[in-house]
């Protein structure tokens, strides 16, 4: 069977489901049967960081439809009547196999074409597998990753069959640390294995990881550094038992959680499309090297004006978010003057968030140049009704390139936020923060 839609969003993720909002609100927005998304997930978009949070929790978890997009923009909740009342088709459990950027046509498994005016890309990441590392037992019953919302239906069915038990957490960056803190709110004792001296690596400084360290120590988390799991015992039925380190060292398992990076789902366009920092290269506008073919979200490596135009690629929720919405005003615009094409790039803030137990922080910027520490550092575990307020500007040439604030209200963000969006210098800083009221921003 062969179809054909004016716009085609190719993925059914986060940035799917900004884009589809946007595409409907914008002034001359689509019309009923123009627009459709092609998925591979079994269900409309939704709210992917949801998995690692509301999901997870023992009680009370969250559950479709109640986190589907554009719910964690504070916008509207989008369930699958939403498509059908404004004439989009869902392709649900469809994936596409093959694209021809030239003739403008999608190939999915089921051998159906779909053809397109514009596309938008938005095919998100993958979860990197142990065997890339050269460790098997990926599939084994009790190993689990998390992207998909079947992937946080079987690790929810292992952790219920685990109450009391260990698990064993691969990788110390995000995954790990959202699973490992769902782990213990689930009563399992956790040990997390990561290959560097401290967790969160690459955006943490080594102050900052020492406090959520000491704070996931207090509440019964083991942190095993610079080390690797090499392999695994098994029983007879291929479940995992123990994961075992590089050192010889055995772990008992009755669960693991692997969350060691991702990659961009990039391949259907390898040497059609241009590509950048392990993503598909954009303009400001999100548009590709194909004036058709527009890519948004983890999957787009687009130029920040904000960094002089440096080309960046994020695989965080907020990106995917605004480079949908960014997308669809370009589209919309169809404008071709130098500076609508996108050059200097997008007028974008990164931000980043996480939130695990009690805490929750926040970044903003480029964690460029040297950290200046504030804030109270001393409260671990906190005590009872206490929560830590800290972080740490860095600063690049005296002005304030990136911010991480944790246990920030919103106004506090809000302020080291725009600190950040108008390069503030670091001696400014602390007085405008103070002007807003905030007194806890004690400088080092
Ligand atoms: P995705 O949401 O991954 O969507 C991609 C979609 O494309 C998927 O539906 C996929 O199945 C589909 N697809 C891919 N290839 C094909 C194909 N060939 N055919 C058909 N369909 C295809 N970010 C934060 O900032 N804060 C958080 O707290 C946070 N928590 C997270 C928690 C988890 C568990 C995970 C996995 C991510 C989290 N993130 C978080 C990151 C954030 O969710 C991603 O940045 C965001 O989902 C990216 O949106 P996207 O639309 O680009 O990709
Ligand atoms: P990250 O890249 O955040 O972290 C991967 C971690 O695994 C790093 O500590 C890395 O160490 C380590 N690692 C790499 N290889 C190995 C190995 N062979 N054995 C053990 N550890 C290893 O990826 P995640 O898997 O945590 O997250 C996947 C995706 O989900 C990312 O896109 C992330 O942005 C997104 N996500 C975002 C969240 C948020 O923004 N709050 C929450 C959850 C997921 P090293 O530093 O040495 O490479």
């Amino acid at each position: 069977m062969s179809r054909a839609f004016a716009y085609v969003i190719l993925g059914g993720g986060v940035a799917a489901g900004y884009a589809a909002l946007e595409l409907v609100r914008h002034g001359d927005g689509v019309s009923p049967g123009e627009l459709c998304i092609i998925s591979d997930e079994a269900v409309a978009p939704y709210e992917r960081p949801a998995l690692s949070k509301g999901y997870l929790l023992p009680r009370g978890a969250a559950r479709l439809p109640a986190f589907h997009t554009c719910v964690g923009a504070n916008d509207e909740l989008l369930r699958v009547q939403w498509y059908t009342d404004h004439g989009i088709e869902l392709f649900l459990g469809t994936r596409v196999v093959s694209a021809d950027v030239r003739r403008k046509i999608l190939l999915t498994a089921n051998g159906e074409t779909i053809n397109y005016k514009t596309l938008i890309i938005a095919t998100g990441a993958r979860a990197l597998k142990l065997e890339e590392f050269g460790v098997s037992r990926s599939d084994a019953a009790n190993v689990c990753y998390l992207r998909s919302l079947e992937d946080a239906h079987k690790m929810e069915g292992v952790m219920r069959s685990c109450h009391g038990g260990n698990a064993v957490v691969i990788g110390g960056g995000y995954i790990g640390m959202e699973c490992a803190a769902a782990l213990v709110a689930n009563e399992i004792k956790v040990a997390m294995v990561f290959p560097r001296k401290h967790c969160m690596d690459r955006l943490f400084t080594p102050k900052i990881a020492e406090f959520y360290e000491n704070y996931y120590a207090a509440k019964g988390v083991t942190f095993i550094k610079e080390a690797r799991v090499t392999s695994f015992e098994t029983l007879s039925d291929g479940k995992v038992t123990a994961a075992i380190l590089r050192d010889g060292r055995s772990l008992p398992a009755d669960m693991v959680v692997v969350g060691i990076g991702a990659r961009a789902n990039t391949e259907l366009f390898d040497g059609k499309l241009a590509m950048e920092k392990g993503g598909i290269k954009v303009n400001g506008r999100m548009q590709t090297s194909d004036a058709a073919v527009y890519a948004v979200g983890d999957v787009a490596a687009f130029p920040v004006a904000l960094l002089g135009g440096d080309v960046r690629r994020y695989e965080h929720v907020d990106c995917a978010r605004r480079t949908a919405r960014r997308a669809v005003e370009a589209i919309m615009e169809r404008s071709d003057g130098a500076e609508e094409r996108g050059e200097k790039g997008f007028d974008y803030l990164p931000f980043f968030y996480s939130r695990v137990f009690a805490l929750s922080w926040q970044f903003y910027g480029d964690n460029v140049g040297e950290p200046v520490h504030f804030g109270d550092f001393s409260v671990s575990s906190g005590p009872a009704g206490a929560r830590p307020k800290f972080g740490a500007c860095w600063v690049s040439g005296g002005l304030v390139a990136g911010v991480f604030l944790e246990g920030g209200s919103r106004e506090e963000n809000e302020a080291v936020a725009s600190a950040v969006r108008s390069r503030a210098r670091i001696g400014d800083m602390a007085a405008e923060l103070e002007s807003r009221g905030l007194a806890f921003a004690e400088l080092e």
